[in-house]
């Protein structure tokens, strides 16, 4: 018989052992080493079982051993420690407790946390890097709160079948065995969130709390008896159904994740955060419950707008339309049209801030541009990808204008380092912080390293055969004896897995077969893959990928070489990334928009084999890994497969497995280990989370509170100043035109040094010259005559005729080269963080 619903015990400790209820309840445990040692220490066994998840680990082990290592005093004084360390942790200022004027609080808003598998509410590389940012911001004393749901059945767990294909199962988790707590009111009841839905319906969810160290993450969950019965299942799966189902989740995310922050704020004698970042566009409507919240406080909408854009980061997460959440507008409208679900706001000016040149589809990425006044990419790249595939929404603009930036993502180091490179980083070199370590030092020995490296290899290969050993045994009863020799560790290891949508091209290796195949079975150069990786349940193209690779890897003479590992997860990642030598990643440039699992390979000492795309295009040299080139975008994809993928296979055979095997008279492969120091040496730093959220509050969330701050002044004076002025501007704007434009001093060719006289004459309608910043944009010319390279001055106000306004500047000759120039006209308002904020230009004709 099955389980309909499963629940926890926790065991009950005496005192001398209570701190250990604060450490496992505490996330900091799915990062800090010594922590883990400890959980490890009270059972090794139950600590498997329990799927390393201490409050599991606390159910599972007997009274008895409680008694025993009660009584043990060593233990007992490891337990005390460790806890005086947490607190000293949890209490101590730190990075960010050096800044001047940062933002009290933060509100970090995403559909899926990703922080450890004993927390399974992430589907992928979106949920971790959510994860790794809590994490960081926690290290770094960042006083961000989280806010995401809480998914009944998480995201699904993958099995593979003798067949080859994937089957998904969705256990049900028990809130109450999982690190959670939740928030009560005075009288002993959980709080409860509320959405008022069409017809009359109401949502209630209560509000999770897991602690990621200092940092409080909520987890809104519907699961609650006062939910009608369908309404219980609201968050009932990640990125479970799609349409309304999909749409409530989403409402509930952003308008109940700033009340559940209200909630909380009021319970905890906490304060409202200052700025919200929307992680992707899933969280967008989060802007909207606060525009009605100062519109109860007496804005308009469009004052209310311009505050709520000032004090909002959006991060853009994807290149690849399909997925971008895109509704109904008539779905959206209908949940708005009520007036009850975010009372005092209008549907049809919630729809225009959703609208794209499709009519009647709401797309949450325009509504995450348009409710906050910073955005980003995650990569350099993507940076510059996003601008131009949302430039449509800053019309009159050329991409490099377009108001989007970049901060390219990073992983959190302690989470994933491995526990042998640490130790090697601490007991060699001193270092408690891998990425701070000196990895040249001749005091670390190139065999030193290489033995741990092999050691990571090891543990990788081990856990491949018990993993693949336990899924013989379910789909056959018993496990082949050619499992015992799976995978060897001292052959070169090439990892592989991520999500199986189709542009990551799960199957590129499989381009030429006998090719691959002599790869793996080469007599004295062989290498060995490692797969995993899950398909979307709905994606039954991606099931038959895994299909084809997982039958490919049935033949007897590769199967000991490949494997296909099921179920991939955090803890899988884990051993997979530091025990492959080399981590392989091959999407269709540019759609990947900066990848992390190549990142946390790279952080223990794997080099990287990459296509140039996200994060890889901007830290690739010649040292730390691989570009396998990319075919030009527009061949036809089937061409391109083949370009790339012989790419790759010539890459491999004479490249990356002759710098394995080229050893010396020791038997060490010096150029490799040189490879793996210069990795760790120079690239821990940049590809650390801690660099991704200095950046972040640098360029983001310190510009976004001081903008708040300065539009809230005097009761929202400035605010409502920026709102009526902003409409002025847009009425105005068609009747601005730059009548003439006069150059002086280019008559002869002008040398470095010289300077040019510009003047232009232009009209303004009803707007007045301090509206307005003229401008000269120059830069060099490509051949279609459009600018690149620009810079821009701005010309000032010199006098008005009847009929124009005279605007001039004197500029220096600074380079050499052949230039052009444009003149244009932009809004210029000190309360805009960009000349194209409002979208509106006018350029000399
Ligand atoms: C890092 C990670 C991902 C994301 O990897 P990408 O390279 O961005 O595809 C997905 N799943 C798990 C378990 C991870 O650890």
């Amino acid at each position: 018989m099955k389980a309909i619903r499963t629940f926890t015990v926790r065991s009950s400790l005496p005192e001398s052992l209570r701190p250990l209820e604060a450490l496992a309840t505490n996330l900091r445990w799915s990062w800090h080493e010594p922590t883990r040692e400890l959980f490890r220490e009270v059972s090794l066994d139950a600590w498997r079982g329990a799927g390393h998840d201490p409050i599991q680990l606390l159910g599972r082990v007997g009274q008895e051993r409680i008694a025993e290592l009660a009584a043990d005093e060593g233990f007992v004084g490891r337990v005390h420690a460790l806890a005086q360390d947490l607190d000293d942790y949890l209490s101590q200022a730190r990075w960010y407790q050096s800044l001047d004027g940062a933002p009290r609080s933060i509100g970090y808003f995403s559909p899926e946390f990703g922080i450890t598998s004993a927390l399974p509410q992430y589907s992928g590389g979106l949920g971790i890097l959510a994860g790794d940012h809590l994490k960081a911001a926690s290290d770094l004393g960042i006083p961000i709160v989280g806010v995401g749901l809480f998914y009944q059945a998480g995201y699904f767990r993958q099995a593979i079948s003798s067949e080859g294909w994937q089957q998904e199962s969705y256990p049900v988790l028990d809130p109450d065995g999982l690190p959670l707590t939740v928030l009560r009111g005075d009288d002993g009841a959980p709080v409860l969130v509320t959405l008022a839905l069409p017809g009359g319906r109401t949502l209630h969810a209560r509000i999770w709390e897991a602690r990621v160290g200092r940092v409080p993450l909520l987890l809104l969950d519907t699961n609650v008896r006062d939910n009608a019965p369908e309404l219980r299942g609201v968050a009932d799966r990640l990125y479970g159904g799609g349409g309304e189902h999909r749409l409530v989740q989403e409402l509930l995310l952003g308008i109940g994740g700033v009340r559940a922050l209200a909630a909380y704020a009021e319970r905890t004698g906490g304060e409202m955060p200052e700025v919200y970042h929307s992680n992707e566009g899933h969280a967008g409507f989060l802007g909207l419950e606060r525009i009605g919240a100062l519109v109860a406080d007496g804005l308009s909408f469009a004052e209310a707008l311009r505050v709520v854009r000032a004090g909002t980061v959006f991060t853009t997460h994807t290149p690849v339309p399909a997925g971008i959440d895109r509704f109904d507008a008539s779905l959206v409208r209908a949940h708005f049209a009520t007036g009850e679900l975010v009372p005092g706001i209008d549907a049809d000016d919630v729809l225009a801030l959703g609208a794209e040149a499709t009519e009647g589809v709401f797309n949450m990425a325009h509504l995450g541009f348009a409710l906050a006044q910073r955005a980003n990419g995650v990569s350099r790249l993507h940076g510059s990808v996003s601008r131009e595939m949302f430039g449509a929404l800053w019309p009159g603009f050329d991409a490099d204008d377009v108001p989007i930036g970049s901060v390219t993502n990073g992983v959190h180091a302690a989470t994933w380092t491995s526990p042998h490179l640490k130790r090697l980083a601490a007991e060699v070199l001193g270092a408690s912080d891998t990425t701070k370590a000196d990895w040249g030092s001749e005091a670390l020995a190139d065999d030193m390293l290489w033995a741990v490296r092999r050691d990571m290899r090891q543990q990788l290969v081990t856990e491949a055969r018990t993993r693949t050993r336990r899924q013989h045994e379910r789909n056959q009863g018993a496990a082949p004896a050619w499992v015992d020799r799976l995978l060897d560790p001292d052959v070169l290891t090439i990892g592989f897995a991520r999500r199986v949508p189709t542009y990551k091209r799960l199957t590129l290796m499989l381009h030429d077969r006998e090719r691959l195949r002599a790869l793996l079975t080469h007599p004295e150069r062989p290498v060995q893959l490692v797969i995993a990786g899950k398909s979307h349940p709905a994606d039954e193209q991606g099931k038959q990928l895994i299909q084809e690779l997982v039958r490919f890897g049935q033949d007897p003479a590769v199967r000991e070489r490949i494997v296909f590992l099921e179920d991939y997860d955090i803890s899988m990642a884990k051993t997979l990334y530091p025990g492959c030598d080399v981590w392989l990643n091959n999407p269709l440039r540019p759609l990947e928009a900066c990848g992390t699992s190549g990142m946390k390979a790279a952080l223990n000492g794997s080099l990287n084999l990459s296509i140039l795309d996200g994060w890889w295009d901007e830290y690739h040299d010649e040292q730390n890994g691989w570009a396998i080139p990319s075919a030009n975008e527009r061949v036809d994809a089937a061409t391109r497969d083949a370009l790339e993928a012989t790419a790759l296979y010539d890459l491999i055979e004479h490249q990356v497995a002759p710098r394995f095997y080229r050893r010396d008279e020791r038997g060490l492969p010096r150029d490799w280990i040189a490879s793996i120091r210069h990795t760790l040496e120079t690239m821990s730093p940049e590809l650390s989370a801690e660099r991704m959220l200095q950046q972040y509050v640098r360029d983001l969330y310190a510009p976004a509170a001081v903008a708040e701050r300065a539009v809230s002044a005097d009761d929202y004076a400035p605010a409502r100043e920026l709102a009526a002025w902003t409409a002025r501007v847009r009425d105005a704007f068609g009747g601005v035109r730059v009548l003439h434009v006069e150059i002086d001093g280019v008559d002869s060719p002008p040398v470095v040094g010289d300077s040019i006289d510009v003047r232009a004459y232009v009209e303004l309608g009803t707007l007045q010259p301090d509206d307005v910043r003229v401008e000269v944009v120059g830069g060099r010319m490509g051949d279609g005559g459009e600018l690149y390279d620009t810079r821009r001055f701005a010309l000032a106000h010199e006098g008005a005729s009847a009929s124009a306004d005279r605007f001039a500047a004197t500029l220096p000759v600074l380079r050499a080269g052949t230039f052009g120039y444009a003149v244009r006209v932009v809004p210029a308002h000190d309360l805009l963080s960009s000349p194209a904020e409002l979208g509106l230009v006018a350029v000399a004709g």
